[in-house]
């Protein structure tokens, strides 16, 4: 008999756990198949929902397009995203569950750095996964997390998913808002509301990619932790040079940087000059 018969939607054992006990070092994916895992846990706990497995997904099938690596563009935009985060005053990092799963460290971190707040903001909302989430957090070293408690909420009445309650001391008053694995419409409304928004898309295509301010076309788990290691380098920069890399940037030549060179990778493989 099927042990996980009559709850296969959430198995008490990962598909990864009964198929594929272990990740063998030389495995080509064995990094992608790490992160999976991971995600698949954070399921298991509570902190993931099964939407963001599929999220994930599509995700993934641009990180192959981009060679699984950093390119020189996503460089650059964590570049201009930490000098805005610098510059702010008041910064505020979203956190949803692939997030918090995925890269709590580097939201600790870079919260500690930048004196960004985090906070939680869930499409797939409840107060359950809330707390988990926020517990994680704090698990991790995070002093304060936002977006729980319900005597500061707000709604912000442009937005019509469940992401539309904020916290009043949080995304609400917020100047620059870091919204890693977002949802289009909320970009969209935060942008309406004057807030700079920073998004990690793996997908250059999306509406959350072309309606942030500066987005960065990576995995948030490399997007993140260079983040925090750009803003330790420029943390004593003169604003003004941390000004000038901001206003300089044009987020849909970058964006169109990195359509380019999946692009190519594409064409080079399609006509022979790389190995398929
Ligand atoms: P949008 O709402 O912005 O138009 P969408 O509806 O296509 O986008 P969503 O389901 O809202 O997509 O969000 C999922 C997106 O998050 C994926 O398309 C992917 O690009 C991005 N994503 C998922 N996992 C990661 C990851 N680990 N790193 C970076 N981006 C990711
Ligand atoms: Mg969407």
């Amino acid at each position: 008999m099927d042990p996980h018969q009559g709850k296969w939607f959430y198995p008490t054992k990962s598909l990864s756990e009964r198929t594929m006990g272990e990740i063998f070092p030389n495995h080509p994916r064995a990094e992608s198949l790490r992160v999976r895992k991971r995600l698949a846990e954070g399921m298991r706990t509570g902190m993931v929902v099964p939407e963001g497995l599929a999220a994930h997904g599509r995700g993934e099938a641009f990180d192959y397009l981009l060679g699984e690596k950093t390119t020189e563009f996503a460089r650059e935009a964590v570049e201009v995203a930490s000098a805005a985060l610098l510059l702010a005053s008041h910064s505020v990092i979203s956190v949803n569950g692939n997030t918090a799963t995925l890269v709590p460290e580097a939201v600790v971190e870079l919260s500690k750095v930048t004196g960004a707040k985090v906070e939680v903001n869930l499409f797939h909302c409840s107060r359950e996964r809330k707390v988990l989430i926020a517990e994680h957090l704090r698990k991790h070293g995070c002093r304060e997390v936002l977006g729980v408690d319900e005597e500061n909420a707000v709604r912000i009445p442009e937005i019509q998913s469940e992401r539309r309650v904020v916290d009043r001391r949080g995304i609400f008053s917020a100047d620059v808002v870091l919204v890693p694995l977002e949802d289009g419409d909320r970009t969209e409304a935060l942008r309406a509301l004057g807030k700079l928004v920073i998004a990690i898309d793996l997908n250059p295509l999306s509406r959350t990619a072309r309606a942030a301010s500066i987005t960065v076309v990576d995995n948030v788990v490399r997007a993140l932790p260079l983040m925090v290691g750009e803003c330790r380098r420029m943390k004593n920069l003169p604003r003004e040079d941390l000004r000038r890399k901001v206003e300089s940037f044009d987020n849909r030549r970058n964006l169109r940087e990195s359509l380019r060179l999946m692009c190519g990778r594409l064409m080079e493989l399609g006509e022979g000059r790389r190995p398929i």
